[in-house]
């Protein structure tokens, strides 16, 4: 495919204020740094579905040179978002900003097919905002799989005949063993230590259901640091999936709750607002982006946006206490796209893992290579998604460790299903972990020794 430069644009395509600025589109140079680091240019080997060719898809509307087919939307779709591109970008293109932007026109032209629209306003608008029909549907989930339902489902494989896309959500649904995360468990755990500091915890969606302990261990890790912890009970989803799938709408919706949430008009502000979740932050890192043109919002989603600090990212500025427990383990570290790419957050990770005493950190070929989970694309795109998890499984599972560690739930639950379906010659790796939980454990040991 050959790329020129654009005309002038005559009469715009767009319908939004989101639409993609003409200006960052223009800042790509055609060089094709960004080719290699593309996971679906990879996989399915054609300059539309590089990060060069969308862009160049993304600018031929923006001049009225292509028109929006639906060849042309499932190009975007087949976007993973995983932002590799951006870091190999040697012109700075905010390749991540522009998708979001053009998702976002997407969903304002209508472009989806009825029955994903109509799926999409019940699960992401009916569904996530709500945080007891989530966990309502967490319930669901555990009889689901108490009365070993699943199990005989699975067994049987009678649903991924007649229904393989359930039967994909079904692969990578969590194991929900464990009480669920409720906000007024965070307050209720003090400092031991003398407190330096004050934050507060975005538990998020999913993660109460999926990963309860993940928090629990992030509470306890920065109460032992000094830091007094509280999760606002008003706050709700931080709505990244539903501006990644263009839904710009409802994640304002929802930006402006938690903003209420977390920031309430008063000088009484937390120092961090702190996020375990890779992808949540990358988002809410952008709230004063997303609420740019709110009179009534854009100083304070801002002031939210710059309080927000990742776990790893928070406890090496704060200077964490180096744990004494032993934890006598290989393990290998995931890049989630959020954190490397998107917030360049890499060394921290790695940084608290090391302080680990008796742990070994064994790295992949390429550790910040998409897993192919992306939200909610492992289910919509479940084929391209599969393939880019083998390739991720095969460079984990070659680096010989026991467990594998990463910084999201979405990555953690596909590494989860690549565990079950590729470790089939050693069965011996345990479900995947978040680096706050080892530190946890680490911690914990360490008190356990002091004690005998
Ligand atoms: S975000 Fe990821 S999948 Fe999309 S174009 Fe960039 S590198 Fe490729
Ligand atoms: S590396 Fe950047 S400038 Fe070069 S083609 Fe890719 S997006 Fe464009």
């Amino acid at each position: 495919m050959s790329i020129a430069s654009p005309p002038p644009p005559s009469e715009t395509i767009w319908l939004t204020e989101d639409r993609p600025d003409a200006a960052e589109l223009g800042l790509c140079v055609h060089c094709g740094f960004c080719l290699n680091a593309c996971p679906t240019y990879h996989d399915l080997g054609v300059e539309t579905d590089s990060p060069r060719g969308r862009i160049a898809l993304m600018r031929g509307l923006d001049s009225g040179r292509i028109e929006w087919s639906p060849r042309v939307q499932q190009h975007f779709d087949q976007c993973l978002q995983c932002r590799a591109c951006e870091t190999a970008c040697p012109s700075k293109v905010p390749y991540g900003r522009l998708m979001e932007a053009t998702r976002a026109e997407a969903f304002a032209h209508d472009k989806w097919p009825r029955r994903q629209r109509i799926i999409w306003r019940l699960i992401m608008r009916g569904l996530f905002p709500y945080p007891r029909r989530m966990r309502l549907a967490g319930y669901g989930l555990m009889l689901y799989q108490r009365t070993g339902l699943q199990a005989v489902v699975r067994r049987t494989g009678l649903l991924r005949r007649f229904a393989p896309r359930l039967a994909d959500i079904d692969e990578l649904s969590p194991v929900a063993d464990k009480p669920f995360y409720a906000t007024n468990e965070a307050g209720n755990v003090r400092p031991t230590h003398p407190v330096r500091g004050r934050a507060a915890l975005v538990t998020g969606c999913m993660m109460p259901l999926a990963y309860p302990e993940t928090h629990r261990a992030t509470v306890r890790v920065f109460t032992r640091n000094g830091i007094a912890v509280d999760a606002p009970d008003a706050q709700v989803c931080c709505g990244a999936l539903h501006a990644h799938g263009g839904d710009v709408e409802a994640a304002r919706e929802l930006a402006k709750r938690n903003i209420d949430a977390f920031t309430p008009e008063s000088d009484d502000l937390p120092d961090a607002i702190l996020i375990n979740a890779a992808g949540c932050g990358s988002h809410l890192k952008e709230y004063g982006h997303l609420l740019r043109n709110d009179p009534d919002y854009k100083e304070r989603a801002a002031a939210f946006a710059a309080r927000v600090r990742d776990v790893h990212e928070y406890l090496v500025e704060i200077g964490f206490e180096s744990p004494h427990g032993r934890i006598e383990r290989t393990v290998t570290y995931q890049d989630s796209c959020h954190l490397s790419h998107a917030q360049n957050v890499r060394s921290a990770p790695r940084e608290v893992l090391r302080s680990i005493p008796g742990l070994t950190l064994s790295e992949m070929r390429k550790p910040d290579k998409c897993c192919g989970s992306a939200g909610i694309y492992s289910v919509v795109q479940s084929e391209i998604s599969q393939r880019v998890l083998a390739e991720k499984m095969e460079d984990v599972l070659a680096t010989n460790a026991e467990q594998v560690c990463t910084a999201n739930p979405g990555c953690m639950l596909q590494l989860d299903a690549g565990i079950a379906r590729f470790d089939d010659e050693r069965r011996m790796m345990p479900r995947s972990t978040h680096a706050i939980e080892l530190l946890d454990e680490a911690y914990r040991l360490g008190n356990e020794g002091e004690s005998r």
